[in-house]
């Protein structure tokens, strides 16, 4: 559209247009929202709806397409779950007679990181919206919710300051992140966009592939700011004017200038796009990594901590650890919980008065009680939001009212409460009666959703309202009796009060009657048989009866604004009530969920051991059906000296992953404060669980399955600590069998051996020969999960024992999947034939043995013991073969006899693959 030719209308559109790049404009346009150009063919297709055109015949038609404005919430909120920014113009001002153009203005931003409507968020999850920026190798990293106010930020330094910065994206999962342009090329490269020009920056987005993809699988919008918006010094003074604070040192944050610039551009973009300034934005909280047991992205995908993996068995979430333990009854009870998952704590003293509590609510008369009161209470922390933000309605502060009316019962019911935190949760939540009275004085209880609606301030609330209430319900009445008042006066009996869109209220009397007038009738119009007048009494109940209607709702608006005033200014009060109630309600579903599944209470303790006793995996044992089959529990013991590696070894699907998993998902459980599912349970504090599970490919980020393996185990070596637990899952299977057991096998050895990263470790692995490692090192201890066979087909017993796997069971499960009679068959001839020959490499072949001890790489051990003509990629089939030839070359032909020769050349012959 080119501006110099377009209509004012367009002109004025054009304007808007190029003050909000990057955003779709939902420009109103009468009862429509109309959107053109580019956006319209964008929201055309987006939101499948008929693509049109404006001047349609000229030579240059505008792409067009339009919502109507009543079902705009749903069309906006379609936009933004897609990634696309949203920016509503509105008619700021009546279209009046005689008036061209209308003034519009923009009144809000909805982008998907800053989205508050209901219908725009899932109650049981949190929105973050997120900045980052660096100077150096130092990142900063802020996390806002702007629809409760919560608000973290971080700052990581050195080489693995990226690395950090991506966990803690990948744990608050933000739905949109900001960036300054100049760190563009990071930002690409990290979250691996391509084609950045068509994806961000001023474009609007374009598709889903566009932006960062978490491991989990939802997405976040990139949004690129100028660099401006970081600047240090203006996000300080915003920062401490948001806070009232002279100096931002009481936040911890005054040393911290990347982790000041990254909450001061988040916060101005939130405040930027809500057209507010956000008062329930009230604290700041600045973290490190070591302040929380880490779980990257990779790690919480392993281990479905709030995501299954397998999604296509219903909801995602339920098949999670979080879906399984979550059985809070508000929404931001589970947000809380969900946050708890996400981030566990590693300080003891936290954890332990989480547990006391969840003690305490073990008794269900109690517990009953405070879920049963919970239930009622609404998204306080959500409804604070929209006080501050102006979008409270009228609906919300009944529910508020409501939620207020729980309070007094939920406090008594904690008034004989023993646990620490239990006493201090009380203390944080408030009763708030003159709130309580004024919503109750002043809200109807049938209130409507929206204001304009009419009806949502209660009759006696004001005097004034009442008025123009009787007034216009009795406006008829009104009339009638002062006619007939006028009559009497007057004894004019024919005296008519008459309506009309010109002259409005009027009093019609016969041009008979004309001259028994009293004085203070005032003629408005002469007509041929009768004279129409006026009195001030009249006049004064005109404007009233007439200007009722516009009155009210002008009244509404603003004693709902002065009441909805009053009670925003007890949001602290309200935001200390809201956390204290959410984390009631978390606690009372860990302990809800103890009680339903049988879960114990854990010992915490100092030292480096893990003690399990009858462990079971939360989530398996939740879906294993309880008729039939029932779940395993199995026990573990780990330390940091002589049982710090396990390598645990058995049949396909025999349960290795289970166990391992099982052990990680115990001790987040245990440190979010959770009793844990096992019989008995003694933990000590974890700083990180690290995951290497399964192959996975990147293709999107243009790495293969081996590759990534690789990556996520050295970023394991390099990094885990001694409080660190690992799970190693096939490390090594990526790649050819002697390249992985030879990487696999000298992981292993590093993890036990080396100083400083001594974690402790439990190795899932096909790889017998890996056994051989925990008879040699002594910190190294074998597993096996046990199977048995039963007229041939194999049975898993799912139990883990000291001690290590005889046999695989590869082809038995093979059979149980249903591969043909004749592939398992030849499969087990194959097997027979390579078995002998591993047997001779790995065990017999004194070459290897000393190449063992010498902790050489088993794959040139392998080599050398099979001869040196071997290519670097040699498969298990060529080097049994090879070693064929060896046999014969070493064969000592003339000491043999003909018949020992025949003898021995046609078993050589039946070993040939
Ligand atoms: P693979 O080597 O093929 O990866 P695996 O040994 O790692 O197999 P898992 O994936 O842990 O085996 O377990 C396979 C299935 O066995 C699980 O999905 C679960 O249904 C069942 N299972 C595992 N452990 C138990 C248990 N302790 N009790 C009951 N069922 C179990």
């Amino acid at each position: 559209m080119d501006a110099t030719s377009a209509t004012p209308m367009l002109r004025q559109y054009l304007e808007i247009k190029k003050q909000y790049p990057g955003t779709l404009l939902f420009f109103r346009l009468g009862d429509f929202y109309e959107l053109f150009n580019e956006d319209a063919v964008t929201g055309a297709r987006e939101l499948e709806i008929t693509l049109t055109a404006r001047q349609k015949d000229s030579s240059n038609p505008i792409p067009m397409c339009g919502v109507p404005h009543h079902a705009a919430p749903n069309y906006i909120a379609r936009l933004i779950k897609k990634g696309y920014r949203v920016a509503i113009c509105e008619q700021t001002e009546e279209a009046g007679q005689g008036k061209k153009l209308v003034r519009r203005e923009v009144v809000r931003v909805i982008t998907p990181g800053t989205a508050i409507d209901p219908q725009l968020i899932e109650s049981r999850e949190s929105v973050y919206l997120a900045a980052i920026c660096a100077t150096g190798d130092t990142f900063g990293a802020a996390f806002l919710e702007v629809s409760t106010g919560d608000f973290f930020v971080t700052e990581v330094s050195g080489t693995g300051a990226l690395a950090q910065i991506c966990a803690d994206i990948e744990s608050f999962a933000p739905r949109e992140i900001l960036f300054p342009e100049y760190l563009r090329k990071v930002i690409e490269n990290t979250f691996g966009v391509e084609n950045t020009r068509t994806l961000i920056g001023d474009e609007v987005r374009t598709g889903s592939s566009s932006d960062r993809v978490y491991a989990s699988g939802t997405t976040a919008t990139l949004t690129p700011l100028e660099d401006s918006n970081f600047n240090p010094e203006d996000c300080a003074n915003l920062l401490k004017h948001q806070l009232a604070v002279k100096t931002l040192e009481g936040f911890g944050l005054e040393k911290h200038e990347e982790a000041i610039r990254a909450a001061g551009a988040c916060l101005r973009y939130a405040q930027n796009t809500q057209r507010a300034t956000a008062a329930h934005i009230s604290g700041i909280q600045y973290f490190e990594a070591s302040d929380f047991m880490v779980l990257d992205g990779v790690t919480l995908k392993n281990l479905e901590v709030v995501e299954s993996n397998r999604p296509e068995s219903g909801s995602s979430v339920k098949r999670s650890l979080l879906g399984v333990i979550d059985a809070t009854v508000t929404g931001m009870g589970s947000r809380l919980l969900r946050s708890w998952v996400l981030r566990p704590s590693i300080k003891r003293s936290e954890i332990q008065t989480r547990l006391s509590a969840v003690t305490e609510l073990g008794d269900s008369i109690l517990r009953d009680k405070l879920r049963f009161l919970l239930k009622e209470i609404s998204d306080l922390e959500r409804l604070v939001g929209r006080l501050n933000l102006g979008t409270a309605s009228p609906r919300d502060l009944l529910a508020l009212n409501r939620s207020l009316k729980q309070i007094p019962e939920i406090l008594f019911s904690l008034s004989d409460a023993e646990a620490l935190l239990l006493q201090v949760l009380r203390e944080n939540i408030f009763e708030l009666p003159d709130i309580q009275q004024l919503i109750t004085r002043a809200i109807s209880d049938e209130a409507p959703l929206n204001l304009a609606d009419g009806g949502a301030i209660r009759d006696g609330f004001s005097a004034e309202l009442d008025e123009f209430r009787d007034v216009s319900r009795n406006a008829k009445q009104i009339i009638a009796s002062f006619e007939e008042d006028e009559r009497q006066k007057s004894g004019i009996t024919t005296l008519r009060v008459k309506f009309n869109n010109v002259f409005g209220y009027f009093i019609e009397v016969s041009k008979a009657n004309a001259a028994r007038v009293p004085d203070y009738f005032e003629r408005r119009q002469t007509l041929t048989n009768a004279e129409r007048y006026t009195t001030p009494q009249l006049k004064e109940w005109e404007q009233k009866v007439l200007g009722a209607e516009s009155k009210i709702a002008e009244l509404e608006l603003k004693l709902f604004q002065e009441v909805r005033a009053e009670v925003t200014k007890e949001t602290r009060n309200l935001q200390s009530t809201a956390r204290a109630l959410a984390t009631l309600d978390g606690l009372a579903a860990l302990a809800e969920t103890a009680a339903r599944r049988n879960y114990v209470c854990p010992v915490l303790h100092d030292g480096d051991e893990i003690e399990i006793k009858g462990g079971r995996h939360p989530i398996v044992e939740a879906f294993t059906p309880s008729i039939g089959a029932s779940f395993i529990p199995n026990d573990l013991y780990l330390n940091n000296s002589t049982d710090r590696l396990l390598i645990i070894t058995g049949p396909n699907m025999g349960g290795k992953s289970t166990i391992l998993r099982q052990a990680a998902l115990i001790q987040i459980l245990a440190q979010i404060g959770s009793f844990v599912p096992a019989d008995y349970a003694r933990l000590p504090m974890a700083d990180r669980i690290w995951t290497r599970v399964g192959a996975s490919d990147d293709l999107a980020g243009g790495r293969s399955t081996f590759m990534v393996e690789m990556t996520e185990t050295a970023a394991i070596l390099h990094n885990a600590t001694p409080r660190s637990l690992i799970l190693l899952d096939e490390v090594g299977r990526g790649t050819s069998t002697f390249d992985g057991l030879s990487i696999a096998w000298a992981v292993a050895e590093y993890l036990h051996d080396s100083s400083g990263h001594a974690a402790k470790t439990l190795f899932a692995t096909h790889y017998h020969e890996l056994t051989e490692l925990a008879e040699k090192l002594p910190g190294a201890k074998n597993y096996q999960v046990t199977a048995a066979e039963q007229d041939g087909e194999v049975v898993f017993l799912h139990k883990l024992e000291r001690g290590k796997a005889s046999k695989s069971y590869g082809i038995a499960v093979a059979q149980l999947a249903g591969l043909p009679a004749d592939v398992l068959a030849r499969a087990r001839e194959v097997l027979e034939k390579l078995e002998r020959y591993e047997i001779a490499v790995f065990s017999e072949d004194p070459k290897l043995n000393a190449a063992l001890e010498n902790a050489e790489p088993l794959e040139k051990a392998a080599r050398r013991a099979a001869g040196s003509r071997m290519a670097s990629q040699t498969t298990l089939f060529q080097m049994a073969n090879d070693s064929v030839i060896d046999e014969i070359r070493e064969m000592p032909v003339d000491e043999l006899s003909e018949e020992e020769l025949r003898a021995q050349l046609k078993e050589i012959k039946n070993r040939i693959v």
